[in-house]
């Protein structure tokens, strides 16, 4: 039976996750937690034009690049989408972070803006599932933002400004979650993953899968 299921699950394809959030709503910690606690998904790491905050590793957070290198990646059109502004700094997801792994079942993970997730969802359409993390309170918001102290008082200020613009596009991603206890999210979440990994159109090898079922009855009824 496990030789059965381990057959499934290689021929299985992957899906994208997409989890977007105002800054400070704890993304970054909910993306943490889920790929510490599962290995069939894979971090997509972006490529940046802002420079690393304290603690962040290039090739684990993000590819940190010069605005020279960001245009080579264009002009290469390298990337599966990007957004060219955002708090003064370019963003942009390699197509090598993305496709070879979908199509051996590996599922990936995306930390990225909704712009980002709606040209995913252009592209990639049925292999994207997004999900939108609201913060329980603004309040609640900017206190944890402060208490991060990875932006200064000017960035931050910037960033609260531009989150009522990015809430107003809470209603365009699948699943939506209010983020109140670290733990519940993470835990939501997976459950959300594991419905999907769930649905028809990801399980491709299905199709052989039964056709062989059928194969056996038919040798059986003929025997
Ligand atoms: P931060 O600078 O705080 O790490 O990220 C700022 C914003 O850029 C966040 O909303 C983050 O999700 C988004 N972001 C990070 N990487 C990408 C990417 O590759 N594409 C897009 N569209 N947005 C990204």
């Amino acid at each position: 039976m496990n030789e059965i299921i381990n057959r499934l699950r290689k021929v299985r394809k992957g899906a994208m996750f997409i989890i977007e959030a105002p800054s400070g709503t704890g993304k970054g910690t909910v993306i943490k937690e889920l790929l510490k606690n599962d290995s069939n998904i894979k971090f997509s790491v972006s490529v940046t034009t802002r420079p690393p905050r304290e603690g962040e590793v290039d090739g684990v957070d993000y590819y940190f690049v010069t605005d020279e290198q960001y245009n080579e990646f264009l002009e290469q059109d390298a990337f599966y989408e990007f957004v060219d502004s955002q708090y003064g700094s370019r963003y942009g997801t390699l197509r090598s972070e993305v496709d070879s792994f979908i199509n051996v079942g590996q599922d990936v993970m995306f930390d990225m803006d909704w712009a980002g997730a709606r040209q995913m969802k252009e592209k990639a359409g049925a292999d994207v599932v997004t999900i939108y993390l609201l913060p329980p309170s603004i309040k609640e918001l900017r206190s944890r933002l402060e208490k991060r102290g990875t932006d200064s008082k000017e960035v931050i200020e910037k960033r609260m400004g531009i989150i009522l613009e990015k809430v107003s596009h809470w209603n365009e991603f699948d699943y939506v979650i209010v983020n109140v206890d670290l733990q519940e999210t993470v835990t939501k979440i997976q459950k959300i993953i594991s419905g999907e990994r769930m649905k028809r159109v990801r399980q491709v090898g299905l199709k052989k899968f039964v056709r062989e079922l059928v194969k056996e009855v038919n040798q059986k009824a003929s025997a």
